[in-house]
């Protein structure tokens, strides 16, 4: 018997994610973001279902689209944030990874490199979020110094990142989406705005490219579900066993620091999951959980390997059952906020030893 506590990654649900996007804004390409193991989901076993159905897949280093590489995917692979130091490009190269350029630094070294196969370069540009890009002032010049190298394939995008794109009442996506619009005037080139937040949130931006992570896993982009988020499937459900049953009296209390304390006699469940399995240190008394259907109030602090659940109101209950921590009927997006962060959060940081079995729909 192994460790109870699993990841099912739902590939189905991953691939009717994609098209729900694709038909959002069917004349757009599709860069599938698989970053940091595909958002916690396994970059490989994610990309490999992708990888006949988008025409990229964006990572966050030369290491992960190395990954990719030697795992058999042939899909183009573009590095989000660029190089790292300059001898990437040589690599980049080599391996025909297309590569962000976010800054002159970069610029520099792409015209420099010694390479004898050209690259495609997508040129980001600051519109407002000030973490990366280069200067909108620059682009002119940035995108003809890159245009008439020959390290460089006529291939280049201008793309921006929106900072703001997941608050529906904040007009800074279309100022950023304006000046975006003015510094390109006179340039005729291919373009990329939206994250999965601007593909939702805000039609008008989307273009050419769709840089499209949360949604193709099924976490809401938006704080507040809106006509779309409702219909995307989550694809991982956390899940694992109870392995414990006790009943406690009126006034005990349970787990680490005694923050949880009867009110009634009560029947607490011990389920095998903890922060050392992906579930948050930060979830609260109150969090559910789902038994049998049932959604249970978390009763007590967060273990590393166990978590504690007021199992009092269930009709039955036994050693052994399900305990669903997130999935299709309860999202990661609503435990993230019981735990004070995003599910993108709860989703990058799913550690190794929680097992990531593929599935292909809902088996349950
Ligand atoms: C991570 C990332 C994305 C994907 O963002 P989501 O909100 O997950 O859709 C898009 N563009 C860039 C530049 C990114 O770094």
């Amino acid at each position: 018997m192994a460790r109870p506590a699993k990841a099912l990654i739902d590939l189905d649900a991953l691939r009717y994610n994609l098209r729900l996007a694709s038909d959002l804004s069917p004349d757009s390409k599709v860069m599938a973001v698989i970053k940091a193991d595909a958002y916690g989901h396994g970059a490989l076993g994610i990309s490999k279902a992708l990888c006949d159905e988008v025409s990229a897949f964006g990572v966050a280093s030369i290491e992960e689209a190395i990954e990719l590489r030697e795992g058999g995917i042939k899909t183009p692979i573009h590095l989000l944030e660029g190089t790292f130091s300059d001898d990437e490009i040589i690599t980049a190269s080599e391996n025909s990874f297309s590569v962000s350029c976010v800054n002159q630094r970069q610029k520099i070294a792409i015209l420099k490199a010694d390479i004898t196969s050209p690259i495609d370069v997508w040129i980001f540009v600051d519109t407002g979020m000030h973490r990366l890009g280069i200067a909108l002032e620059e682009l002119k010049s940035t995108y003809e110094e890159l245009n008439t190298s020959s390290n460089v394939t006529d291939n280049i995008v201008v793309a921006t990142h929106f900072s703001c794109a997941d608050d529906l009442e904040n007009d800074f996506t279309s100022i950023q989406f304006s000046r975006m619009t003015k510094a390109m005037d006179d340039i005729s080139v291919v373009k990329s705005f939206c994250n999965s937040a601007g593909l939702i949130g805000w039609p008008q931006t989307r273009s050419d490219w769709n840089r499209l992570g949360i949604i193709l896993y099924g976490g809401s982009p938006l704080p507040l579900p809106k006509f779309e988020t409702k219909k995307l499937k989550q694809v991982m459900t956390l899940k694992s066993e109870i392995i414990a049953l006790r009943t406690i009296k009126a006034g005990d209390s349970v787990g680490y620091a005694a923050t949880w304390i009867a009110s009634r006699e009560t029947i607490i469940a011990t389920v095998a999951i903890g922060y050392g399995d992906g579930y948050p240190l930060n979830a609260t008394n109150g969090t559910p959980v789902l038994i049998r259907g049932e959604r249970c109030p978390l009763a007590g602090r967060v273990s590393m390997d166990m978590i504690t659940v007021d199992v009092t109101d269930l009709s039955s209950v036994e050693l052994g059952d399900e305990v669903i921590l997130w999935g299709a009927d309860l999202s990661a997006d609503e435990i993230a906020n019981y735990s004070g962060t995003i599910s993108y959060e709860l989703f990058t940081r799913m550690p190794a030893r929680t097992k990531r079995i593929y599935i292909k729909g809902d088996t349950r």
